[in-house]
């Protein structure tokens, strides 16, 4: 189903691989396999190479299935200081050598080998692993794009879709990243913005006298705005950023915000992400009243976190056997049942 289409019947899936993810075999393969399992969107980072290696993977899935309805290529930027923009950084000549490594425990990206600091190219910023020191060695690094590059990166890499990250009180510096975004000339099939950190129950960052009314009056700004450059709205309310694979109970704090929302939010498709997983459509339709009013509420779903864990073991296999998963037959296959099993419960026309 093509990617509007998807959008206008609660049925969009968007892949996510991350705004700070540069592991360009990993990203290579998740793109292959998510769009061979159906999904209507690849959402990478801004970068020469990652944009590369989302269209081999893209390139491989279309020789694989010559008929299919070829995912829309979105970019993510930031407005500001946002987690999705940060990568974790350490000296490792002064972590004690008898340390048992809790950091590398909770990463989910494999991203920090023994003996050595983060890896730049896997780390994705979830922030695990900051709290997991205990001589407090890890700090985050925060890396965004200068104003003056956005227009002539955007121009070369030609992406269908861009999403821009926001906050509440950043009104300002999105009109001027929208300004740079339009400044490319490109004509995006649609202009995301992803917000929600601070708004709504089971926020990330809960900032207190702030909650979906003062969420949707800012999203009615960012709306104004985006009318001014006649770029197309899609919502994208995050939940509990990076968080889906750490249990089903994270796909709460997405579908509280969209509810609340639903009434308040300007015009648009609303798409939760954050934190979501398996439990997101049953929990959506269990609130909002049935599978059909879900697909009424909310246009689809971005999976991350889930959606990269879900394959790692079958990338890092690959890996060591010195190729890439796209050209292993006897392991991609799994990998596109895994993919499937993600995605197509909001693909299927069952109401
Ligand atoms: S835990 Fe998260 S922030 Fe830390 S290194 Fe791994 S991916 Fe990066
Ligand atoms: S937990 Fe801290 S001290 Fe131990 S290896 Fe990780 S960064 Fe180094």
């Amino acid at each position: 189903m093509p990617p509007e289409q998807a959008l206008a019947c609660g049925r969009w899936v968007k892949l996510i691989c991350g705004a700070s993810n540069q592991d360009l075999a990993a990203i290579e393969d998740l793109c292959g396999l998510y769009a061979l399992a159906g999904v209507h969107c690849i959402d990478v980072a801004a970068d020469d190479a990652v944009v590369a290696a989302a269209r081999r993977g893209l390139s491989w899935a279309r020789e694989q299935r010559p008929q299919l309805s070829t995912p829309w290529l979105m970019l993510s930027l930031s407005d500001g200081e946002d987690p999705h923009f940060r990568k974790a950084w350490f000296d490792p000549s002064r972590c004690p050598p008898d340390c048992p490594r809790p950091c590398a425990r909770v990463c989910p990206a494999e991203a920090i080998p023994a003996g050595a600091g983060v890896s730049r190219e896997r780390c994705y910023g979830c922030g695990r692993c900051l709290p997991a020191c205990p001589l407090g060695l890890i700090e985050a690094r925060s890396h965004g794009l200068d104003a003056t590059a956005v227009p002539e990166l955007l121009a070369r890499l030609r992406p269908d879709a861009v999403e821009i990250h926001t906050s509440l009180g950043r009104g300002e510096a999105f009109a001027r990243r929208l300004e740079q975004v339009a400044a490319s000339g490109l004509p995006l099939r649609r202009l995301a913005v992803s917000c929600g950190l601070e708004a709504g129950a089971g926020a990330a960052s809960p900032r207190p006298g702030v909650g979906p009314r003062e969420l949707a009056s800012e999203l009615w700004q960012r709306f104004a705005l985006l009318r001014r450059h006649r770029f197309l709205p899609l919502w994208q309310l995050d939940g509990r950023p990076m968080s889906g694979d750490v249990g089903d109970g994270t796909a709460h704090a997405a579908v509280n915000l969209l509810l609340a929302l639903r009434q308040l939010a300007p015009p648009g498709p609303l798409q939760l992400a954050g934190g979501t997983n398996g439990r997101s459509l049953p929990l959506l339709r269990q609130r909002s009243g049935g599978p059909q009013s879900a697909r009424r509420v909310a246009a689809g779903v971005a999976f991350g976190g889930l959606a990269r864990r879900l394959l790692a073991p079958l990338v890092l296999e690959a890996e060591r056997r010195g190729r890439r998963l796209l050209d292993e037959p006897s392991l991609w296959p799994q990998a596109l049942t895994l993919a499937q099993q993600l995605v197509s419960p909001w693909l299927a026309a069952d109401g």
